[in-house]
């Protein structure tokens, strides 16, 4: 956008977008009751957050006061992370059914030349998922200075982030994502994963590129 549109572009706030489908369109690879607690309460959080931290910026500027700065963007950029990320996820995956398998067209070629096989790229991106420290992230992304795809961990929603990478596929592996479904189980979260993801929504996000 040039400068001059940011100038008289309208001021907005972060919106939690609607599931793109029933929530129990997942199960039973993830529950109704999980989908929607993640969604409405978890989601909603960081919406909320990322908005309540920029009122406190915009108070603070017309009283003309200091705030703490490093703790206030550490909470934005953590609010921000978390927002961007579900909006990737919810739309990474298809309903029972239409979506898992294997990706199709270009992308399945993306990956066999990357990885040699899907099976390469499945086991190396679950292994990512499982071990990602704490709470976090596997991310797919693509490398624009050497043109090729790669995974990213991400810790919380933002620490190992890669900036500007695109990312064209996620995986939430809070406890918060697999706790009602699979207790502590997080390996089995990740195997449900895969019979959901959405490879065409991954493609598209690969020819924008
Ligand atoms: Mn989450």
């Amino acid at each position: 956008m040039a400068v001059q549109k940011m100038v008289t572009a309208s001021l907005k706030k972060y919106e939690l977008p609607p599931l793109p489908y029933a929530p129990d369109a997942l199960e039973p690879h993830i529950s109704k009751e999980q989908l929607s607690l993640h969604h409405d309460k978890h989601h909603q959080g960081y919406v909320t957050g990322a908005n309540a931290n920029l009122e406190k910026l915009e108070k603070a500027r017309q009283e003309g006061v200091d705030l703490d700065m490093k703790a206030l963007l550490k909470e934005l950029s953590f609010n921000i992370g978390g927002h961007v990320l579900h909006s990737l996820f919810w739309p990474g995956m298809a309903p029972t059914g239409t979506g898992g398998g294997t990706p199709g067209g270009a992308l399945a070629d993306l990956i066999d030349r990357e990885w040699g096989s899907f099976d390469r790229f499945k086991s190396e991106f679950s292994k990512a998922a499982i071990s990602t420290e704490g709470s976090g992230w596997a991310a797919l992304a693509y490398c624009t200075i050497t043109d090729r795809p790669m995974i990213m961990q991400i810790e919380k929603h933002s620490n190992n982030v890669f900036p500007s990478f695109p990312v064209l596929m996620v995986l939430d592996v809070w406890e918060h994502a697999y706790y009602v479904d699979y207790k502590n189980n997080r390996s089995q979260f990740v195997d449900a994963f895969w019979n959901v993801v959405n490879w065409d929504e991954v493609g598209r996000r690969a020819e924008k590129i």
